[in-house]
């Protein structure tokens, strides 16, 4: 016999795909605050201990699962988002891939509580290393809570490579930070070992921005609104005086959804040519919507990455957004954005 090529058991072939998409903690609390703003919560708790590596649990109150669907959310290419390949091509939701609780499960253990709002029961999974241990019925509250203990536990190596509590941390804030700004008509809250570190009520973008960030926003921000029919632009600037050293707080959100883009970045910045003081760096959040037929955001599994059509005009709208904000604030200064 000279035939030797095998299909790979399924807890290997998720084990293979979680390299892709599980990297470290704050990709685990990246996932689930996607699923949790699909189901359309309006509260969202995140919780997380020693950085992620002991403890990361997403509650929220959004739709809930039935038993067969929370059994059915661990599998790989398991997915309510899409059915077929022209639905591909017109994503409204963070998730479509179906892979992240697949690819979760298969390197952590895993505690799903669900409930339908239409139930009066809800459903308990325990999961190990992609092997379901015990399925019951439970008491629950509406939604979904999803906890994941001991990531990497059956993966020492990627267990060892974890950074120090402190730098995981920092990623962990940063998909919050991500999310939270995204999504400022949803209340968040983040508990740290214990400890409530954010309590973000639902508003508006502004006020999500100075409780993120702090208070030093407050006085800094000039409001960026461009509609045109290919694309809208919408969101604050800093005021070039205010602009920093460090280059931290800059983020651009494409139909919902956080990516980084030199391209972009490059627009805005064009727009603040001979505005900023040397070596400083802007602060942005910016909002662009358009048709998501003209943009690929299956680059990567992490999807931070996009690809648009017409990249051109993207960058020239942009910059003309930028530079129309930019005016605006100079003639008005004390101009009241968002009433
Ligand atoms: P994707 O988000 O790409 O569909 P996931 O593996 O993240 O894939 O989730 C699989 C499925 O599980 C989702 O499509 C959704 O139906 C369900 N699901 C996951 N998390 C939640 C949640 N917090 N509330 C309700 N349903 C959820
Ligand atoms: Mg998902």
């Amino acid at each position: 016999m000279s035939d030797i090529i095998q299909l790979l058991p399924e807890y290997l072939a998720n084990q293979i795909a979680a390299g892709e998409v599980v990297q470290r903690p704050a990709s685990v609390v990246k996932e689930l605050l996607e699923n949790a703003v699909d189901a359309k919560a309006t509260h969202i708790q995140l919780i997380v201990k020693e950085a992620g590596k002991q403890l990361v649990q997403v509650v929220d109150n959004g739709s809930g699962m039935s038993a067969t669907d929370a059994r059915m959310s661990l599998e790989r290419h398991a997915t309510s988002k899409i059915r077929t390949t022209d639905d591909l091509f017109r994503i409204r939701t963070l998730g479509f891939r179906g892979e992240a609780l697949a690819s979760i499960a298969a390197v952590a253990q895993v505690e799903i509580r669900t409930k339908l709002r239409q139930q009066d029961t809800g459903t308990l999974l325990l999961v190990e290393g992609s092997q379901v241990s015990s399925q019951q019925p439970t008491a629950t509250a509406d939604g979904t809570s999803i906890a994941v203990k001991n990531l990497f536990f059956n993966v020492p190596a990627r267990r060892n490579f974890l950074k120090s509590n402190a730098v995981e941390m920092r990623h962990i804030l940063d998909e919050f930070q991500h999310v939270a700004l995204a999504h400022p008509d949803i209340t968040f809250t983040l508990y740290q070992n214990d400890l409530e570190v954010f309590n973000l009520p639902a508003g508006k973008l502004s006020q999500r921005i100075v409780a993120l960030l702090g208070q030093s926003y407050k006085e800094q921000l000039a409001q960026v609104d461009e509609v045109t029919p290919f694309i809208t632009v919408k969101g604050f600037i800093g005021k070039p005086e205010a602009a920093k050293k460090s280059r931290g707080d800059q983020f651009f959100f494409v139909n919902g959804r956080f990516i980084r883009s030199a391209y972009l970045n490059h627009a805005v910045l064009a727009a603040y040519e001979g505005l900023l003081p040397r070596d400083t760096h802007p602060f942005y959040v910016l909002f662009l919507e358009l048709d998501p037929k003209a943009i690929d955001i299956n680059v990567h599994p992490t999807k931070t990455e996009i690809k648009f059509e017409d990249e051109k005009t993207v960058y020239a709208i942009m910059r003309a957004a930028v530079k129309q904000a930019l005016g605006l604030h100079n003639m008005a200064p004390s101009l009241d954005f968002e009433s």
